[in-house]
């Protein structure tokens, strides 16, 4: 055992930390984990810890789903390195610290190729090939839930308050979840910034400070294994699910995005133009350009379940159409107002059930590839966004977004073939799983007259 390593864990240890979790992201962002005594700490750094290759189903009736290098190779090790830069005291369970880990194949010392982290390092190394380094700002929404027996599922809306959007405070909120959980965010130190309540009852949304792109995705991951952990803790259900109601709207995975470029720390925002179309460098309107060409593919990977595509809709504050506007919040990519240093664009496609490190990753590299090919975006929509005559529809379903992907290869291209294998993997044998499951809807609609 190294003696740095013996100084650390005498540092936790006077700080009052006996365990270390240590979480992974797993291919579609669930958190995995494994609680580590201190004393085994070090042990875990040199050897690291051994998880089994496979990617867990999510559901109670859960499995292993196949994916290459996984169940065919009879479920091998894979093994993740704590990473302790990344390490917070969790302040909601006293002696806890969390870390997060690095998913390697053990034979090699590479990352795994289904390894969010990796994917998304992959993908900054490119921007970083041009001189161009992405930041991003993560909005996540969710719904909170209350255990009711007689509810689909089990759970049913924590509040019912209509009209709630923008308020804050007891009238839509009676417990205080969000201030609560806001407190608690800022105290584990992820950078949240604000919360509030959203358009349907019970929906909330918290914001984390922009920052360089793994960075973020390592927040916004943290942030919702946190929130989730927060309403167990009262017992309650915090999901993060595209769509869970069919009397309100989904929840949205909105991502803030710019890009620096010149030397670290120089902060210089090449989407800034003040004598640019629109007010936008070349580079952002390119950036658009990308986003737009591979909406389809992209699709697949920032609404990644079968659910995703029940949030899509006209007349619903999420998107419909593969379009663009300026400071236009029923288009896909909007263009906030602020100019200069704030020049972004805001891309609004994706849904909060998004493996944060997937939907960064598959966001820049559409905007790398428009940026590389040099194209202009259409003109910006104006007005009301829902007008099928003026743009194209994005995928209704996840299979059709899934063949979008897997034909879109200057995108697939920069995602690595064994990711984009096993993500093709995992989500085509998800959807014949659902594809052979009777639901409630059928029972309701056939069964009394047919
Ligand atoms: N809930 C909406 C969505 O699914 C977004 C609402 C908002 O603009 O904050 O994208
Ligand atoms: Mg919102
Ligand atoms: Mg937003």
């Amino acid at each position: 055992v190294p003696a740095e390593a013996t100084q650390f864990t005498e540092r936790l240890s006077v700080e009052g930390i006996d365990v270390v979790r240590v979480t992974y992201p797993d291919l579609i962002g669930t958190d995995r984990a494994r609680d580590v005594l201190l004393d085994h700490l070090a042990a875990a750094c040199s050897h690291g810890l051994s998880f089994c290759r496979a990617v867990y189903h999510t559901s109670p009736q859960g499995d292993v789903v196949p994916i290459a290098g996984g169940l065919d190779a009879g479920l091998p090790d894979i093994v993740v390195r704590p990473d302790l830069d990344t390490l917070l005291a969790l302040p909601w369970e006293p002696g806890v610290a969390s870390c997060l880990g690095d998913v390697t194949d053990p034979a090699t010392g590479a990352p795994a190729p289904e390894s969010p982290r990796a994917l998304l390092r992959a993908v900054l190394a490119r921007c970083a090939e041009h001189g161009l380094r992405p930041i991003a700002g993560p909005e996540l929404e969710y719904f909170l839930c209350d255990a009711d027996p007689g509810a689909p599922g089990g759970w049913r809306r924590y509040s019912c308050a209509a009209g709630a959007v923008y308020t804050a405070g007891l009238r839509a909120d009676p417990d205080n979840h969000l201030l609560r959980t806001l407190r608690l965010l800022r105290d584990l130190g992820i950078g949240v910034t604000h919360g509030n309540h959203e358009f349907d009852g019970a929906q909330f949304e918290i914001n984390l400070v922009h920052s360089e792109a793994l960075g973020a995705a390592d927040r916004a991951f943290r942030l919702k294994a946190a929130v989730k952990e927060l309403a167990r803790k009262e017992g309650r259900l915090a999901t993060f699910m595209a769509k869970p109601f069919n009397d309100a709207g989904g929840s949205g995975f909105h991502l803030h995005l710019s890009c620096d470029a010149g030397e670290e720390g120089e902060n210089r925002n090449v989407f800034d133009d003040p004598t640019g179309r629109y007010g936008l460098s070349g580079t952002a309107r390119h950036a658009v350009a990308g986003l737009l060409a591979h909406a389809p593919a992209l699709a697949a990977l920032v609404n990644p379940t079968v659910n995703s595509y029940k949030r899509f809709g006209p007349d619903t504050v999420a998107p419909w159409l593969v379009d663009w506007g300026l400071d236009n919040r029923s288009a896909m990519v909007r263009i906030p107002p602020e100019r200069g240093a704030g020049s972004r664009l805001e891309l609004r496609l994706g849904d909060a059930s998004a493996n944060p490190y997937v939907l960064i990753a598959a966001t820049v590299a559409a905007a790398l590839l428009g940026i590389q090919a040099g194209d202009e975006p259409p003109a910006p929509l104006e007005g009301y966004g829902y007008d099928t005559a003026r743009s194209a529809l994005l995928p209704d379903c996840l299979p059709a977004a899934l063949d979008a992907l897997e034909a879109d290869t200057a995108l697939t291209g920069i995602l690595g073939k064994d990711f984009t294998a096993a993500y093709l993997a995992y989500k085509r044998n998800e959807v014949e799983r659902f594809q052979q499951h009777v639901t409630d809807w059928e029972f309701t609609e056939y069964a009394y007259h047919l």
